[in-house]
């Protein structure tokens, strides 16, 4: 991930290297080539734009430490204008004053959801709480079958419909699943929902009734890094449809360019919560845009 971009940054800086000034010649130069960079990184074009006018505002200006040499100016205001578009301080999740706290996973099929589940069930339990898995995709073959795989290695409970009783009603399993939670003294309650290839009314409609059911504490929308451009259209769509409150990267750990890790944040609005960096369970952890930067920047 990232390093056709990590290699392109690294090119400009090093052009950088040994010059005593910057004129704004230089600023404008390097500004172009870094929005050059950043868009065949597949950024979205509007983050893109943001980005290169702090990036020159702040280049022009003369807040940056006398100590550095230009070069080192400009890695920092880069470091900095990464951080910030991938959230600043980053966000925790919220938990709910009155457990369960509810966790809602969208997305589409694919994007790595029902791994997911897997994954924060297995975190939270690690820091003590009592999660509860809720298998409220009924829509992919074995969906349920692949929860509870994963509840079993987390050693995490799975709550899904009974088998033979046909497909059963996701809403209805969602809804039944919160007072499941209450009765067996779960404080978090984590529910996988359907996804589709691509994005379609039924669904959306499926998910939103999920949310209103649930009244989750946090709608978590899961984006495929993998997928380029396309991922930022989907979270717009989820956001509008469905109502999110953060956002969860998965497949870090592909060769992707990069782009919708550095435009979700801000086409969204939501922090990015968590990274997803592999198929096992403990290729997770929570987000830090710093570190993201800094590996950006290599
Ligand atoms: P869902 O349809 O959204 O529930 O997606 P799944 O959780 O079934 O994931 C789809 C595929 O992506 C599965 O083969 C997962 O093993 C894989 N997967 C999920 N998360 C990651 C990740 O972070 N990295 C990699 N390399 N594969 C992942």
């Amino acid at each position: 991930m990232f390093d056709t971009l990590s290699d392109r940054l690294s090119g400009i800086f090093t052009k950088l290297r040994g010059k005593g000034r910057l004129t704004d010649a230089d600023i404008d130069a390097t500004a172009r080539e870094i929005r050059m960079a950043l868009l065949e990184a597949d950024v979205a074009l509007p983050v893109v734009k943001g980005f290169i006018a702090n990036v020159k505002e702040r280049a022009r200006g003369s807040e940056v430490s006398e100590a550095l040499n230009p070069a080192q100016q400009i890695i920092k205001i880069v470091n900095d204008e990464l951080i910030n578009v991938l959230g600043g301080e980053g966000r925790r999740l919220q938990f709910a004053k009155n457990p369960p706290t509810v966790i809602m996973l969208a997305g589409l099929q694919g994007s790595g959801k029902t791994t997911l589940a897997g994954k924060l069930a297995r975190w939270l339990k690690g820091q003590g709480h009592q999660p509860l898995l809720v298998a409220a995709d009924l829509q992919r073959p074995n969906a349920v079958g692949q929860l509870q795989v994963l509840g079993g290695r987390a050693g995490v409970e799975v709550y899904a419909p009974a088998p033979g009783n046909g497909v059963g009603d996701p809403v209805q399993v969602a809804r039944d699943s919160i007072e499941h939670a209450k009765r067996a003294a779960r404080d978090i309650v984590i529910v996988d929902t359907a996804g589709r290839l691509g994005i379609d009314a039924e669904m959306m409609q499926q998910a939103a009734n999920i949310r209103d059911a649930v009244q989750p504490d946090e709608v978590i929308f899961v984006i495929d890094a993998m997928v380029g451009q396309d991922a930022v259209r989907t979270a717009e769509a989820f956001r509008d449809g469905v109502g999110i409150t953060g956002v969860v990267l998965s497949k870090l750990d592909g060769d992707a360019r990069g782009g919708a890790a550095l435009s979700v944040r801000e086409v969204t609005g939501q922090p990015i919560l968590f990274a997803s960096t592999g198929e096992k369970l403990e290729d997770f952890d929570v987000f830090h845009p710093d570190r993201m930067a800094s590996r950006i920047l290599g």
